[in-house]
């Protein structure tokens, strides 16, 4: 380490990664056996979001009944409301079970079947034969996969001897000449700028969810890096597509699984009535997840959500206290803990809630960045997890698939920067752009005395993105909201910070979040206003058909002297046909997405 400009440290390692979550450890792990390392992350690696991933790890290993990678691929494919690109999600299906058998030997502590070999559960859109019957794919590890597997990987890097930075805030990254030289961050608990310089960098930074007012994601994920993309001038991909949950705890998002659906819990409204019979007289309850997630919006939206309120119950009491107990414990935790209701006795007040970015940084197979969002890969710019779009969740991601998707594709990352890395014998430039520009941001936030407050244009921010950018849509709606956006914008130019201090100072991290949501925000209201077709996620009221003939395409958005413009880009297709329409409209009625 050594000092530029005597304020600055700057750490030289072969590889930086920004992000200690699944993907972002996975790939130091891998890296680490042949380079040196570092992970910068906001907070300590535990406490990212894949420590929250409950349900499981989806995987081909037919270890309770027999099982297909191929039928895999197809339900990844068709549960993406056919946009996920075909090849990445090949390799997804195909590679998972190797994956989870070397997370296995390293120590993840799987559930165990009577033979000792790893358990497996039915879970959402996984289904045998192409479509059939549910299948037994998600591997876990009780109700705390993600923990799990986060711990794991997380003592494997401390051995392997990755170098940790934990509460350092990423701000800049440096990208001249079309290659990366490294990053910049804020030393959250000590004040100050640092900078990372090194020959290859790997995003890793998680998903947006924290956009809305509503949401199952920890409060950390704020788009930090797709938000850092767009200002330099890259592109994002199908940044429309949000995942809302439908059963978030009302008023906080924490999730409640589905399970307790899955179990026998019913959706009540206000008039005591079973209102899914109306929206899937088949599946009830048991619908795909966006069917029961618009149908209980709707029922919100027409007044019928409890005492008018944007709730609905979900009623686990005739299951009783054995079976919640011994199958739905941490729901009834949960339930206490945080709404002070117990579901033995008590419906639990549930709401639509946002919970996944199936859009992102786009990536190669490899996990390169690629600048234009086609073919140009950054040299030196990796990206893997929620932050890219590789893209294997296309419009709507199947359970499951995500935890996978981090673990695997955070790995090929690393193999692809290993490479890279072993062909750059010397290192780029320092990353002195990023330290100005760095520097230009936080000096401003921290003598800003203006008027506006930053939890009133965050507030403010998610109320209306909810509200016209959510569950629903409209060209109305989403004209009316890139109007508010600008004026938020504006607003964060005048913004007051009490805190000046440099140790901890949550007021400017709010600060910077806050911009980097406004930033994300704009790219999913404009890419969301364009796509005049419903398809997975989104869901257009003026346009509630899916469009394959004019919209079988992804969304690219980029800035141009602070103009958003809107590309497009091929699906690719290599096995199934989505135009095979009694084949694809099949698989949606059948679904049980639980
Ligand atoms: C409640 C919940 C339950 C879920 N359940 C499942 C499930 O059962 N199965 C499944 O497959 N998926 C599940 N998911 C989704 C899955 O957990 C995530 O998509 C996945 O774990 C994301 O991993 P990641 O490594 O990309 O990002 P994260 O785990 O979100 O990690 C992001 C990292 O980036 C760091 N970071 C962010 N911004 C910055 C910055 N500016 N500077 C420095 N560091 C930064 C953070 O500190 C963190 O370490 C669930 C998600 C939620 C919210």
């Amino acid at each position: 380490m050594h000092n530029i400009q005597n304020t600055s440290p700057i750490h030289r390692y072969d590889a930086v990664i920004v992000g200690a979550g699944i993907a972002g450890l996975s790939a130091a792990l891998r890296l680490a056996q042949h380079c040196s390392v570092a992970v910068a992350s906001k907070v300590h690696p535990v406490r990212s979001h894949s420590g929250s991933a409950q349900g499981g790890t989806a995987a081909a290993l037919g270890n309770c009944e027999p099982d297909s990678w191929e039928w895999h691929w197809y339900d990844t494919v068709t549960g993406s409301d056919w946009l996920a690109d075909q090849d990445a999600a090949r390799i997804l299906c195909r590679e998972a079970p190797g994956l989870i058998h070397e997370l296995d030997r390293m120590g993840v502590p799987f559930s165990r079947t009577s033979q000792g070999t790893i358990m497996q559960r039915t879970f959402g859109g996984h289904r045998k034969e192409f479509g059939k019957g549910p299948v037994a794919r998600a591997c876990y590890a009780a109700d705390r996969t993600g923990h799990a597997l986060l711990t794991t990987l997380w003592e494997q890097c401390l051995k392997t001897g990755v170098t940790f930075f934990n509460e350092y805030f990423v701000i800049d990254i440096d990208i001249s000449d079309n290659a990366c030289c490294g990053v910049a961050a804020w030393d959250i608990r000590n004040g100050g700028i640092h900078l990372f310089h090194s020959k290859a960098v790997l995003l890793a930074a998680g998903g947006y969810g924290r956009i809305f007012n509503i949401s199952t994601n920890a409060l950390i994920n704020t788009g930090d890096a797709q938000a850092l993309v767009l200002r330099k001038g890259l592109c994002l991909q199908d940044m429309e597509f949000v995942q809302f949950h439908p059963t978030g705890l009302y008023g906080q998002g924490i999730l409640i699984t589905e399970g307790a659906r899955s179990e026998g819990g019913y959706l009540i409204n206000t008039l005591g009535k079973r209102f899914m019979k109306e929206y899937s007289p088949a599946l009830q309850e048991l619908a795909p997840r966006d069917t029961v997630t618009r149908a209980i919006q709707s029922e919100i939206r027409a007044h019928r959500g409890i005492r008018g309120k944007e709730y609905v119950h979900l009623d686990l009491r005739h299951l009783k206290e054995e079976i919640i107990n011994s199958r739905l414990p941490q729901t009834r935790e949960i339930c206490v803990k945080f709404a002070g209701i117990d579901p033995v006795y008590d419906p639990i007040p549930v709401q639509p809630s946002a919970h996944y970015s199936m859009g992102g940084i786009p990536v190669s197979l490899q996990g390169e960045v690629l600048a234009d969002g086609t073919t140009a890969p950054v040299q030196g710019l990796f990206a893997a997890g929620e932050c890219a779009c590789v893209s294997v969740h296309g419009a709507n991601r199947l359970g499951c698939n995500s935890t996978l998707e981090a673990a695997l594709f955070g790995k090929r990352a690393a193999i692809a920067m290993q490479e890279y890395i072993s062909k750059t014998p010397r290192f780029p430039a320092e990353p002195h752009q990023a330290l100005s520009d760095a520097e230009k941001e936080v000096s401003f936030f921290l003598r800003a005395k203006g008027k506006n407050r930053v939890p009133d244009i965050r507030r403010n921010l998610q109320q209306q993105m909810a509200d016209k950018c959510g569950v629903f849509r409209t060209h109305e709606g989403l004209c009316n909201l890139q109007n508010e956006l600008k004026i938020l914008k504006n607003q964060m130019t005048d913004i007051y910070i009490d805190d000046t201090s440099t140790n901890f100072n949550t007021d400017l991290i709010e600060a910077l979040e806050c911009g980097h949501m406004i930033e994300v925000a704009e790219s999913v209201c404009a890419s969301a206003l364009a796509r005049t077709e419903t398809r997975g996620a989104h869901a257009r009221e003026d346009f509630p058909k899916r469009d394959d003939n004019k919209w079988l395409k992804h969304t690219l958005i980029h800035k141009e002297k602070d103009t958003l413009k809107i590309d497009y880009k091929p699906v690719t297709v290599t096995r199934f046909d989505p135009l095979d329409k009694k084949r694809s409209t099949e698989y949606r009625l059948q679904s049980t997405d639980l």
